[in-house]
């Protein structure tokens, strides 16, 4: 019993895992993924592997990342960050606990400080519920040693890495890091450069949550600052507002009809005006959005 049971377990976990807004085109031939790198701005850099964007800001005193993608990424992320100058991060911060971002934490918890929200280190010590399936614990090496609840600061490579706390946004334990002096920002999947965003509302997250963080970013971040989104290209302050700006419009189209007394069926066959097509061409598509915007709302 205990053996299936960790059977349906571990299958659940795959499955989740290969969905969670990753590419799971990847998933059979994971060992075929390329971690990129870009060069973003000053000291940091963007790597890109099969999950969510990675932050890395480099120099002297060692390397200090944002988010390390899937466990199964880890040695390619780690040769990636050799070339850059060490491939043992010394600082890790994840800016929410889903596995595209923070899988990593197994492979990189050993040896690196991996500094987290405390609702990140709750919830990847703890069974959650995502897509439906019960993602279990990660391995006590994988969980954050070093928590806040509102924000902190870490001094390296002269430059201060302030992580900001934003609640009830994508999940409920999201950070937002800021490079100040490099001017960049990572923010995590608040933002998902061009696309619909995934909302996870089994975890905390809401979409009027969401709208308003982007909003309270969009007055904290400088004009020029270059911008690593949690999926899609280094963006800028005008992508970021667009996108504020087709979130806020969409969610106003499915309120409205919801307020009409449409149900969730009618909404997705309705569908969004031509304008929001190419937002909807990545993982969420438009009828996901459309039910992630109705739920949300419904949400007393
Ligand atoms: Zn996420």
């Amino acid at each position: 019993m205990r053996i299936i049971f960790s059977l349906i377990s571990l299958l659940s976990f795959c499955i989740t895992t290969a969905l969670a807004h990753g590419d799971n085109r990847h998933f059979a031939n994971k060992q075929d993924v390329q971690v990129k790198t870009t060069k973003v701005n000053g000291n940091v850099y963007m790597l890109q592997g099969r999950g969510g964007n990675v932050g890395a800001l480099v120099g002297m005193e060692g390397i200090l990342i944002v988010d390390d993608d899937y466990k199964a990424v880890g040695e390619k992320l780690a040769a990636a960050l050799k070339e850059l100058g060490s491939a043992t991060p010394r600082y890790i911060f994840n800016t929410h606990w889903h596995a595209d971002h923070a899988e990593g934490n197994e492979f990189f918890g050993g040896s690196s400080t991996i500094v987290a929200h405390t609702n990140v280190r709750k919830r990847i010590s703890q069974v959650n519920t995502l897509f439906g399936n019960q993602i279990p614990p990660a391995p006590v090496v994988a969980w954050p040693v070093v928590t806040y609840t509102e924000s902190m600061s870490i001094y390296i490579n002269g430059e201060e890495v302030r992580a900001v706390h934003y609640p009830k946004g994508h999940t409920d334990g999201d950070t937002v890091v800021f490079f100040v002096k490099s001017n960049v920002v990572h923010l995590g999947d608040h933002f998902f450069a061009g696309r619909f965003p995934f909302v996870d509302l089994d975890n905390g997250g809401s979409v009027q949550g969401l709208i308003n963080n982007i909003s309270a970013l969009m007055k904290q971040i400088p004009a020029d600052a270059k911008l690593i989104p949690g999926h899609g290209p280094v963006s800028t302050i005008d992508d970021l507002r667009k996108y504020h700006q087709t979130l806020s419009e969409t969610a106003r189209i499915v309120q409205d009809a919801m307020k009409k007394r449409k149900s969730l069926e009618d909404i997705k066959k309705t569908g969004f005006p031509e304008k929001y097509k190419e937002w909807g061409t990545g993982f969420i598509k438009p009828d996901a959005w459309i039910e992630t915007i109705y739920k949300s709302y419904s949400i007393k």
